[in-house]
């Protein structure tokens, strides 16, 4: 029952402060804010997860890594990743693309954009052509567009691995 395509649908927020390290899509950004998380707050790999493990008909990312839990305070994103792709195999499913939106005044993302889609085409383990990534401001509107937070959306379609 593998053989047709799925897809899943993640969207995750954080609050900006200033001063906190700023991940986005497990890329360091140089900049005067950063996300309030239990891990590193990287909204777009949260959302990213999400998306995966919702199109494998997974529990979610906060299921299976509580922000109650002490061993994920501060923990890499990256390690969600991992440990999401490793169910996905274990479903016999791969990712076969992903495409992200991120709203937030700041940072600016096209800097970024090009990494960003590399980082996760090894995370997700696809190539890079089929990762989009796409950046957009709040337009001054709501707590993103006042600078309060940032909002990653991403979907992803999955299908069959490779015997
Ligand atoms: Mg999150």
């Amino acid at each position: 029952m593998n053989d047709l395509p799925r897809i899943g649908l993640g969207i995750d927020v954080h609050r900006l402060e200033p001063g906190r390290p700023c991940m986005l899509g497990g890329v360091h950004f140089d900049a005067k804010v950063g996300p309030v998380g239990h891990s590193d707050g990287d909204a777009l790999l949260h959302a990213a997860c999400d998306a995966v493990l919702g199109a494998a008909g997974l529990d979610d990312l906060g299921s299976l890594f509580s922000d109650r839990d002490p061993a994920n305070l501060g923990r890499a994103s990256a390690e969600f990743c991992i440990a999401t792709m490793a169910r996905v195999r274990a479903k016999s499913l791969r990712v076969l693309s992903l495409d992200a939106v991120v709203e937030t005044e700041a940072p600016k993302l096209a800097p970024h954009r090009q990494a960003i889609r590399e980082k996760l085409a090894h995370l997700f383990e696809l190539p890079a052509d089929r990762v989009n990534v796409k950046g957009k401001t709040g337009e001054k509107v709501d707590a993103i567009g006042r600078g309060e937070a940032m909002r990653a959306t991403v979907v992803a379609l999955l299908g069959p691995a490779i015997e």
